[in-house]
């Protein structure tokens, strides 16, 4: 056992990483990080385009499975999750997106309103490209423009203006509605992650120890004061005690996991599974939302696409040195280039539904680049009602969680869906795509009427990827991220979000751990 440190943090993930700078700022402050996966050292995470390489590789994930989908043909879905250093942010799509002001007001949650948290969403960004008092320069997180984005962009584009579709220049510039080009978490042609925007530049400080392998699997309490967590490394187990504080940041299944685990969450359900309850807080683990999605997929003969073939043998080989020499091109890129915040219908207040566009073959086998050339859209339920669930099956730490989305069990959720799925066709099915001759091969052109529609979406329905809200705050935490009940632990990662941000999470979990971070050093009320 140790003699301990200030602040021990679980987890290495976005949170993790912005919570190991921020606190060990401070001269005399000891923090330890401890991750349950492998340092990042895997070439696919440096990559951008080699995004499905990186969520790909075992070594780095979770490997979670929903539990059977009641309302998507009782399919179980891969959940890819980062088991790594950087966590989620080191196998993320790296597309940058801040959200909607409005969705975080809709918190409803005193000290987490948009114009609170406007002063992070500044502090971290280091946008290139910075050209209005909206965007900033000079912090962490490097964000750039594609600069040469795929020729198939310009097609989508089009296709949007010819249905009269609304353009938007800028997503993170204040009001993110419309159809334009995404902007991207990559620094020099490389990925920006958790890592290389927060810990890198704080590896050399002596007052903060990394700890990567070592799995948490429990937080120790002397009656309800968190005073340590107990870990296992190399099959031994141990204690790294907290003088100050326990925070828990193992993002939105591992965090509602790991305070079941210790005793904390509905204790008839913990005690049936013969974990000793420390405090009954039966919210612990609900609230689980994420954005369901579904999509419409082209092959053809044409090789604008991103993507592997004989005949564009010569331009790979160009590709590759083109990145090798110059870190450029388009390796360089982080594939989804494009997208849509668009109004499912005209009575909702602001963009439920987001439209991307993938400039490539559907690469369902996990290559690094797809086979074949292709295109199609996602389409994305921004604003789901559905709520699922985030629950132990035993008490072995090494057990996954049961996750049940319960995606589509909000009735209205379908529809924005199916709405989706229109706009998709309509915009494929546009003037500009038309020289590219495509044959529609999912779910293919005999699927028109709303029930094969919807027959497709269950039957296709997939996460992307931003779970949220399984430790709420206002249920699990307080306004200062406090476990309710319980002393010196916290929680900060995406399971206090209390509802998804409107599009990409990973910024709103950063601009979250930079509060967080200065709330921990006592810098605000
Ligand atoms: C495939 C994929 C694509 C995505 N694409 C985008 C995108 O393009 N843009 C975007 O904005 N967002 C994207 N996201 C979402 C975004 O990355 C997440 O919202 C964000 O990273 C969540 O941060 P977090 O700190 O809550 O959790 P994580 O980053 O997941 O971190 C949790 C960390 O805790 C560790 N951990 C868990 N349990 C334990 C334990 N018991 N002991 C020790 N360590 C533990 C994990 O290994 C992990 O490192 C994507 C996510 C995924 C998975």
């Amino acid at each position: 056992m140790s003699d301990g440190v200030d602040y021990v943090i679980a987890g290495a993930g976005t949170a993790g990483c912005v919570l190991a700078n921020r606190l060990s700022a401070e001269a005399g402050v000891t923090v330890t990080l401890i991750e349950a996966g492998p340092p990042d050292d895997d070439p696919a995470i440096r990559v951008p385009a080699m995004v499905a390489k990186a969520i790909g590789n075992p070594r780095q994930s979770w490997g979670y499975q929903s539990v059977p989908q009641a309302h998507a043909d009782n399919r179980v879905l891969p959940v890819p999750r980062g088991r790594v250093l950087g966590g989620s942010s080191s196998i993320n799509g790296m597309v940058y997106f801040r959200g909607h002001p409005r969705e975080y007001d809709e918190w409803n949650q005193p000290g987490w309103r948009h114009a609170d948290l406007w002063p992070y969403l500044q502090r971290l960004e280091n946008y290139e490209a910075a050209h209005t008092p909206q965007r900033s320069r000079g912090g962490p997180v490097n964000v750039i423009d594609i600069a040469h984005p795929n020729p198939l962009v310009r097609r989508f584009l089009d296709a949007a203006d010819t249905l009269g579709l609304p353009r938007c220049a800028d997503f993170n510039g204040g009001d993110p509605e419309g159809f334009g080009p995404r902007q991207a978490t990559i620094r020099n042609g490389r990925r920006e992650s958790g890592v290389t925007a927060y810990l890198n530049p704080a590896r050399h400080r002596t007052n903060l120890k990394i700890v990567t392998g070592a799995l948490v699997t429990r937080v120790i309490f002397e009656g309800r004061r968190a005073t340590g967590v107990e870990i296992e490394r190399g099959g031994t187990r141990s204690i790294v005690k907290a003088r100050r504080e326990v925070i828990v940041a193992c993002g939105a299944y591992g965090s509602p996991q790991l305070l079941q685990l210790s005793g904390v969450g509905d204790a008839a359900a913990l005690e049936s599974l013969g974990v000793a309850p420390l405090l009954d807080l039966p919210a612990v683990g609900r609230n689980l939302h994420d954005h369901p999605a579904a999509s419409v997929s082209v092959r053809t003969a044409n090789t604008e696409s991103y993507g592997l073939s004989w005949r564009t043998v010569p331009r790979s080989v160009r590709i590759a040195a083109q990145y090798l020499l110059f870190r450029s091109g388009p390796l360089a890129s982080n594939v989804f280039e494009a997208n849509g915040f668009m109004r499912s219908r005209p009575e909702v207040d602001r963009p439920d539904l987001q439209i991307i566009f993938m400039p490539a073959h559907r690469n369902a086998n996990g290559h690094w680049l797809p086979r074949g050339h292709g295109y199609g859209i996602i389409f994305v339920n921004l604003r789901p009602a559905s709520r699922g669930s985030v629950t132990l099956v035993s008490n072995d730490p090494h057990d996954k969680p049961a996750i049940d989305f319960n995606f589509l069990a909000a009735p209205g959720d379908l529809d924005v869906l199916v709405r989706g799925f229109e706009v998709a066709r309509s915009i494929l099915s546009a003037p500009s795509f038309a020289p590219l001759a495509g044959q529609e091969i999912s779910p293919g052109i005999q699927v028109r009427e709303r029930a094969q529609i919807e027959t497709h979406i269950r039957g296709s329905l997939v996460t992307v990827h931003h779970p949220c809200g399984t430790c709420r705050m206002g249920d699990v935490v307080d306004t200062s991220l406090r476990v309710k009940g319980i002393e010196a632990l916290r929680v900060v990662d995406a399971s206090v979000i209390p509802t998804v941000i409107a599009g990409n999470s990973n910024i709103p979990v950063t601009a979250v751990a930079e509060r967080a971070a200065d709330l921990i050093r006592g810098k605000l009320a």
